[in-house]
Order: structure tokens, then sequence, then C-alpha cells
């Protein structure tokens, strides 16, 4: 008897819909509604996007490096320049970063491991493999980046190519 309520999904009481969180203002899929580039599993509007907006900060290594992880994808040059350490801010860092971006497509984040860099640590390291295609061909960067806090905030500081495996 009740085998044909569960076979018309569609069959959903007004009700039912009513209730439901439709977040309609752009009627097409948007960049915020997406799942995060830095594969946390959540959307970008919660992941990633506040600190790319100045809206919040990064309060682990790990979070620093995922957001860039996403303004690479995004090619979001500020915030990669702004996210790397005055120590370690190259003149030319903006104009090399503006062309080279587009050279990358990203594809996926895998944190191999991670060394403190936690919400009370100064200095932290983030070891990751980012895979991506650089102009067509397949690549993958294995790296073990070092953060340092600079005024509070985590920075990018550098990192060392781990060979490949
Ligand atoms: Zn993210």
């Amino acid at each position: 008897m009740s085998e044909f309520a569960a076979d018309k999904p569609e069959d959903v009481p007004d009700a039912d819909i009513d209730q439901r969180e439709i977040e309609n203002d752009d009627a097409p899929k948007t960049r915020s509604e997406s799942l995060c580039p830095c594969k946390s599993g959540n959307s970008y509007y919660i992941c990633c996007m506040p600190l790319h907006h100045g809206k919040a900060k990064a309060r682990t290594a790990e979070e620093l490096m995922r957001s860039r992880y996403s303004a690479y994808f995004f090619r979001l040059v500020d915030y990669l320049v702004e996210t790397t350490h005055p120590d370690s801010r190259e003149p030319g860092l903006k104009k090399e970063l503006a062309k080279s971006v587009h050279n990358i497509s990203w594809q996926f984040l895998t944190i191999v491991d991670t060394s403190k860099g936690g919400t009370k640590d100064k200095v932290g390291k983030v070891e990751f493999i980012a895979k991506c295609f650089v102009q067509g061909e397949p690549h993958e960067l294995h790296e073990r980046s070092r953060f340092r806090r600079y005024k509070g905030a985590w920075k990018y500081l550098d990192g060392v190519a781990l060979g490949d495996s």
C-alpha cells in the first residue's frame, strides 16, 4: 500500500516545498553556491569566499593554504599577493602572477600533512599535492609550504617542491 507513495517523489505536498530554504536570487547555479575548489566539501560561500572578500581571516595555515589554492583557481591575483608574506613579496610578484595564473587550470587539491599552523601558532607547514593543467599538459605540484603570521594574519612564506615519488 504505502509503496505507491514512495514511488512518487515528485508528489511532494506544497507545505514541504515551502519549508525548504530556497535561495533563488540568482537562478543559475552561482560560484558561491558551488562546492569550493579547495575540496573542503563546503560551498564556496561558507568556505574560501569570506577570506577572498576580506570578511574573514584564515584561522590556520591550512585554511590560508586552501584559500590560496582557490584564489589560484579563480585567478584572484590581489588575494595571492596580499597573502604572501612581505618578506617573500618580490617587487614583480603581482605582474608575474597576473600573467602566470592564466596558463594554469587547477583540478584538485589534496592536503597531505600539516605541522603546527594552528590557531595559537606563529608558524606552520602544509604539505599538499595540487593537480593542474599547464597549457593543456597535466602536472602535479607536490609542495611543502611554510606559513608565518604577519601582524596576526597567516601569510605564505615560501615552499619547497618535493620531488616526484
Ligand atoms: Zn575553500
